[in-house]
This record gives structure tokens, C-alpha cells and sequence, in this order.
């Protein structure tokens, strides 16, 4: 089998050489274990945000989906497929339990019917637990409020300002790219999409959210998350996703000051890890497998080919490559 091992911290942008690449033979199945086979491995930027707090050398964990090809576990039978977060290898061995299993986070891909297993990493995965119950458990959003969400065009913000469509919400997204803006307007029904590296991000958002923003799905912290914040309306709800613009940074980041936003305007502001709900996944699973089928949520995924690319595919994600999902397929 094959695994990339992560050899040293990542100072700034991750190197290739900071990864190792190593061959290794697995050992026979225990019982309870199964022999996966790894077909879609997912790239995230929390693999860049957890980094710093992890001793090294480490596997490279991230969710993927594989497919059984050996088993000893009789509820994990060969061919069936599952989603783990053995990360980047070709070939593992895991024990699974037949549920949501928070310690190994292995679990039976849901029935997907026609559509791709590579949404297991997806908008059936983690992103889309994270957009599902980030958004609407915290900002609990009514129909006709205006939404924000930043990092509108990445895997958990496509779907955040689809849901939000689907609740009524009037929805405006920022993201990186003229492209992007127009995919989001005019695929995915954003009423307004910006890209915030040419636009006055505060003036662009007073003409896009000439009521203010009620709820604000904040995906990139950072100074253009002051600037959203900063035109909240009264009692506005703030989801507090990832701060990615910073991830690469080895840097403290220069403080920016919100504190007025919060007072007066009287925000609640909450981050969250989408494993807090964990034992509700299939909640959000049940939903989103049903509003692809029924054409009101739509899901892209931007696919690498090959096992030996997972690094670039890495890297192209964290500069904003991809629409949707960042996936290899291996
Ligand atoms: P995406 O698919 O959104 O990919 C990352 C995107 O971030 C890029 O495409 C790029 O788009 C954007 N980006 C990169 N650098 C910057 C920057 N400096 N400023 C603004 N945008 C930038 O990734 P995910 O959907 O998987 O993740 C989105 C966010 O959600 C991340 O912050 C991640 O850490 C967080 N997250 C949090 C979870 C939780 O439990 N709290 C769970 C899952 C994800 P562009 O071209 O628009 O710049």
C-alpha cells in the first residue's frame, strides 16, 4: 500500500518535499477489520488549519471513500462502500462499527442511488453536514432575510447559499473569481455573487443587501468579515465556519476590530466543528440526497486524476482552483 506522511510543519503555502510518499505492507485482517480500497480521497483546508497542532511525522488522515475488498466483519461485506478518514492511501485497513462512529468515523456510505459516491466526501459528506447544520442550526434563518456567506463558491459554501434558497433567504456570496461569480448567479441561483478580490467589498455588499444582512455563514475570517459584520442588522446571527484566509499564515494576524458590530447591533456569533452533530448526519444526509434528486440543491466537484496528484490538488484548492468539491479520484 501507499500513504503520504506529513515529514514537518508546513511554514506558509505546504511544499511537496514536506510530504513523504512511503510504500508499506499491510498486515493480515483481524477480526471485525476490513480491506478498503480507497476510490475518492477528499482535500480540505482544515488538513492546512489542524497542521501546526499536530506532532510529526503523521499519516495524512482527510475523509475518503473506498470500496471493501476483503472482510471480516459481517455487516461490512466485500463490495460494499464506506467513508473513512484514513486519508491520503491507495490501500487501508479499518474496524468499522455499523453506525456514525465518532472515534473512527468510519461509516457505510449512504444509499446514493445513480448519483456519484464521490459526493460521500461532499455534499453527502463532511462539507455537507458542515453547510447543512452550521447554517441552520445557528443561524437559524427565517424566509426573506438576506444572507451572506463568503467562500461562496468552495465545496460548504455552494451548498450553504443553495440552502438558504431553498428557506426563502435572499442570498449574496463572495468569492475569488469573475468565473465563479457568474456560476453562482446563474447555476446555483445566488441573488447576487461578488468577487471580492476586484470589488469595494463595502460597497458592492450595500447595493447587494440594501437591507442589511440578517445572517452572515463566514467561511474566510479576516478583514472582509469585518466589513460584513460591520452591516448586520439588529439581533443578526453570525456562523462562524473557517477562517481560511489566514490558514497560511505562520504569522498572528493582525487584529481587526469587530467589537462595536457586536454590541450594538446585539449579534450572536458562534463557531462551531460540524463533529458536534455527529449523531445527526444522516439528518442532513437524508435532505440533501433529496433535494439533488428533486433539482433544488445542484453539486459540482472539481476532480483531480490520480493518487500521485493529491498534493497538487491540495494546493489548488487552498488558491481557490476549484468550484465545489475538491476531490481526487484515485
Ligand atoms: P472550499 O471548497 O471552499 O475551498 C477553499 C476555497 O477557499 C478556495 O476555493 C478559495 O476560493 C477560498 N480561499 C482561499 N484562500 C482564500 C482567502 N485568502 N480569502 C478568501 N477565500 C479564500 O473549502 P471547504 O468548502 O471545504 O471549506 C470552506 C471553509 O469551511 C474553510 O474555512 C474550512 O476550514 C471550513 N470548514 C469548517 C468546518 C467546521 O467544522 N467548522 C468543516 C468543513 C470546512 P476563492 O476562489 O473564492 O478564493
Amino acid at each position: 500500500a501507499r500513504k503520504y506522511v506529513v515529514k514537518r510543519h508546513f511554514q506558509g503555502e505546504p511544499k511537496k518535499d514536506d510530504y513523504e510518499l512511503i510504500e508499506y505492507e499491510l498486515p493480515p485482517l483481524k477480526d471485525g477489520d476490513i480491506l478498503v480500497k480507497a476510490e475518492w480521497i477528499s482535500v480540505d483546508p482544515y488538513l492546512r488549519a489542524y497542521n501546526s497542532q499536530i506532532k510529526t511525522p503523521y499519516d495524512q488522515f482527510s475523509s475518503q471513500v473506498g470500496i471493501v475488498l476483503e472482510s471480516k466483519s459481517p455487516n461490512f461485506p466485500v463490495g460494499c462502500r464506506i467513508v473513512s478518514q484514513k486519508g491520503w492511501c491507495d490501500y487501508s485497513i479499518v474496524n468499522p462499527k455499523d453506525k456514525l462512529n465518532v472515534e473512527l468515523g468510519v461509516y457505510k456510505l449512504p444509499n446514493l442511488g445513480d448519483l456519484s459516491p464521490s459526493l460521500g466526501v461532499g455534499a453527502v459528506g463532511m462539507p455537507g453536514a458542515t453547510a447543512y447544520f452550521g447554517f441552520l442550526e445557528i443561524c437559524k434563518p427565517k424566509a426573506g432575510e438576506t444572507v451572506v456567506v463568503t467562500g461562496a463558491a468552495g465545496a460548504v459554501g455552494s451548498l450553504v447559499g443553495q440552502i438558504a434558497k431553498i428557506k426563502g433567504c435572499r442570498v449574496v456570496g463572495f468569492a475569488g473569481s469573475d468565473e465563479k461569480v457568474k456560476w453562482l448567479e446563474t447555476e446555483l441561483g445566488f441573488d447576487k455573487a461578488i468577487n471580492y478580490k476586484t470589488a469595494n467589498v463595502v460597497q458592492a455588499l450595500k447595493e447587494a443587501a440594501p437591507k442589511g444582512v440578517d445572517c452572515y455563514f463566514d467561511n474566510v475570517g479576516g478583514e472582509i468579515s469585518s466589513q460584513i459584520l460591520a452591516q448586520m442588522n439588529l439581533h443578526g446571527r453570525v456562523s462562524v465556519c473557517g477562517s481560511i484566509s489566514s490558514y497560511n499564515d505562520s504569522n498572528l494576524p493582525k487584529a481587526t476590530i469587530v467589537q462595536p458590530s457586536l454590541v450594538f447591533k446585539q449579534l450572536k456569533v458562534e463557531g462551531f466543528i460540524v463533529s458536534r452533530w455527529l449523531d445527526r448526519w444522516p439528518e442532513a444526509f437524508a435532505d440533501i440526497i433529496q433535494w439533488i434528486k428533486s433539482g433544488k440543491l445542484k453539486t459540482r466537484e472539481h476532480v483531480t486524476e490520480g493518487f500521485d496528484k493529491l498534493f497538487d490538488a491540495f494546493v489548488g484548492m487552498l488558491a481557490g482552483e476549484n468550484f465545489g468539491k475538491a476531490v481526487v479520484k484515485v
